[in-house]
């Protein structure tokens, strides 16, 4: 059967490519000339997108780009997109020749990793791209410098480890690059133990004349409050799509624009005695007459069971408090104090409406997470549908 876009979900997400371009405008600012920016668009632009964000990034000064896996730099390549992707993450093994044939940058983290590389690239007859991830002070993906081994008493295994990797047949040692744990944290002291220990190890491979074109540390944090760490090139995620790193880090003079709000519409609105119970369990009762509209949507869209009872929506201007157990497909919100709200209205999920807003921190503070998971955990049943200055708006 042909594939049918849907001309008009229930709830959707409303992706601002404008804010994109000028949020990456604005990261770009703090870098130096010279620095390259690598936009992280892994998980589908964190909600946001891939293909779409990966093109306005590279339209708005970027010149990488990131994901964690390899079907999402597929994604990329088929969408005909050719600048650099760097696969943040684990490549299978499986998976090499397509990398070698689509031209993306893999990750080598430890030697198997890397031995299994070079057998690919010798057996096409070819060379990989690669960049060496160093584990700092993350603990996760990452060759230890010697000063994190459990036994620190074997001085330059490392720098010999390395050594071993840049002399394996095809494969290209690019860039070398750490992750921060920590950089969005007010204290800085574990973020600069980290760096130390980056400059230092890069320091000793140098000594031994290795030596990496691109050096790269910074994410979203790193870029606004460590300047140093910026080397010449950044890895821009959260920022891009709006968001700040964390409480701590302080954005408000930056002017980032949030590109993501979830949108849905009033399906059903009924006027209600007091004492009436709503929803899955009756966890919710009026106290007085009031009016209850149900929303189409739900756990299942992404949309935190964590919230029943807690998070509000936007109608008309106004909040509503979401009323009860948030479903699978549905929630209710008590717009007894909304006169007027009828099937049919506008409903502001995340985002703003006249005065009032909505952030994605709002609903990470009410469901114990971060703005990064409240953006990137929708479904695929909320499609996007993109707004820019130059096409105006179209559904994808
Ligand atoms: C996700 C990710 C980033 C982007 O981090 P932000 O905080 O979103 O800017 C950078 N580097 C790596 C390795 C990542 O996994």
């Amino acid at each position: 059967m042909q594939k049918i876009k849907n001309p008009s979900p229930l709830v959707w997400k409303q992706i601002d490519l404008d804010a994109i371009g000028h949020n990456l405008r604005v990261l770009k600012s703090l870098t130096t000339a010279g620095t390259s920016i690598m936009a992280v668009v892994k998980a589908d632009g964190y909600g946001h997108g891939a293909v779409r964000v990966a093109e306005t990034a590279l339209a708005n000064g970027a010149d990488h780009l990131a994901v964690a896996r390899f079907h999402e730099a597929l994604e990329l390549r088929e969408a005909g997109i050719a600048a650099p992707i760097l696969i943040l993450g684990y490549t299978r093994d499986d998976e090499i020749d397509q990398l070698m044939a689509l031209d993306l940058t893999f990750t080598v983290f430890d030697l198997e990793s890397a031995q299994m590389l070079s057998k690919k690239a010798v057996a096409r007859g070819g060379t990989i791209k690669a960049h060496l991830k160093i584990d700092t002070g993350m603990g996760r993906l990452g060759i230890l410098p010697d000063s994190r081994r459990r036994d620190s008493a074997l001085k330059g295994e490392a720098v010999a480890e390395v050594a071993i990797i840049a002399g394996l047949k095809g494969i290209e040692l690019e860039g070398i690059y750490t992750h921060f744990a920590s950089a969005d944290c007010r204290d800085k002291a574990y973020a600069d133990y980290q760096y130390k220990v980056f400059t230092d190890f890069i320091g000793e491979l140098k000594a031994q004349g290795m030596e990496f074109p691109l050096v790269h540390c910074a994410n979203s944090a790193a870029v606004i409050e460590m300047p140093r760490s910026h080397f010449n090139m950044v890895r821009i995620g959260i920022t891009m799509y709006g968001l700040a790193p964390s409480e701590e880090v302080k954005t408000d003079h930056l002017d980032l624009k949030p590109a993501m709000e979830i949108h849905s519409i009033v399906t059903s609105v009924k006027k209600v005695p007091k004492a009436f119970k709503v929803g899955y369990g009756m966890t919710y009762v009026t106290e007085a007459e009031s009016v209850i509209a149900a929303v189409p949507v739900g756990y299942a869209d992404g949309y935190s069971r964590l919230l029943s009872s807690k998070g509000s929506m936007l109608i008309r201007g106004k909040r509503a408090p979401i009323a009860g157990k948030i479903c699978m497909d549905q929630t209710l919100i008590d717009v007894g104090h909304i006169p007027g709200a009828k099937p049919g209205d506008r409903v502001v999920i995340l985002g703003i409406q006249e005065e009032e807003a909505i952030t994605a921190d709002e609903i990470a503070g009410l469901t114990n997470t971060i703005n990064y998971e409240v953006v990137s955990s929708l479904t695929a049943r909320v499609p996007k549908i993109y707004s820019d200055s130059d096409s105006g708006e179209d559904w994808a």
